[in-house]
């Protein structure tokens, strides 16, 4: 298998409607590593979820490549699976946590004793064994994005993708669903894209931190973040390299939000 497993190339959006034109994204260009875990930061407004959308075939770029397996994306891949910052509208009410974890599933071809594996599985990855029969609106906002995080973990996407995903939850479910997410990166070698506006999580979690300039958005800069894998709450936050890398994310963005950093010409 080819090791990249995502490209972007010159990626550029334009949203056109009946009060004019809007550029959201200018030139984007990447590339993403299968097993990879990397972080988008930028700007509010800067094109994040834009991004992410061409990435998952979900709205057509304007012009530029998106790449997954080597292949041109044009309507949603199926290996790949979604985590939006909105979750507790993307849950069906009138089905169980299980329901909700099962659904996609049932687009695969799998016996009821795979699913129900599948499902016992990613439930019990994201701490929820015991909610199956429960419905969403009988949880809080952190078990309910727990069952979102299930839901994609069941599907075995090969790659998922996760737009500002615990932007609504308190600080200490945060914490948790961000080891979470190392524990999915580490455990079950899956490649992650994590897009946050939090500087400080996109360096806890990121292999790679890559650092979008406003509109009309570029990359400002693709960050290797050289921190060991085995990560922490506690104490990789306290490590002075945690604090120089976070540092240095934090005047990049500054320098984003005043339009500063000046795009090298091709
Ligand atoms: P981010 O996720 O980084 O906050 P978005 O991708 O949501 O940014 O938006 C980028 C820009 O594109 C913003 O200026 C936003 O107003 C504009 N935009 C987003 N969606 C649409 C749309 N459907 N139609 C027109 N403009 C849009
Ligand atoms: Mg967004």
């Amino acid at each position: 298998m080819p090791e990249t497993l995502l490209k972007v190339e010159k990626l550029k959006k334009v949203y056109e409607s009946s009060t004019g034109s809007v550029e959201a994204i200018g030139d984007i260009s990447f590339e993403m590593r299968r097993g990879e875990l990397v972080c988008i930061v930028g700007p509010s407004g800067c094109g994040k979820t834009t991004l992410l959308k061409c990435i998952a075939g979900l709205l057509a770029p304007t012009s530029g490549v998106i790449e997954l397996d080597g292949q041109p994306v044009t309507s949603p891949p199926p290996n790949m699976a979604l985590v939006f910052q909105e979750y507790g509208r993307s849950l069906y009410p009138w089905l169980t946590v299980r329901g909700n974890v099962e659904l996609p599933l049932k687009h695969k071809k799998l016996s009821k004793q795979e699913r129900a594996q599948l499902v016992d599985d990613a439930l019990l990855a994201v701490g929820l064994d015991h909610a199956g029969n429960s419905y969403p609106w009988q949880l809080s906002g952190g078990m309910q994005q727990r069952v979102a995080i299930a839901r994609a973990v069941a599907y075995q996407p090969e790659v998922l993708i996760m737009d500002e995903p615990f932007a609504a939850v308190d600080a200490q479910t945060r914490a948790d669903l961000e080891d979470l997410v190392r524990q999915l990166h580490r455990d079950r070698g899956m490649s992650l894209l994590f897009v946050t506006h939090d500087i400080d999580e996109s360096v806890y979690l990121g292999e790679r931190v890559i650092v979008l300039s406003k509109s009309p958005t570029w990359v400002q800069e693709d960050l290797p973040i050289d921190l060991a894998p085995e990560r922490d709450q506690i104490t990789t936050r306290a490590l002075p390299r945690f604090t120089e890398l976070r540092t240095h994310v934090y005047e990049q963005i500054q320098r984003a939000k005043r339009g500063e950093a000046v795009r090298p010409t091709a």
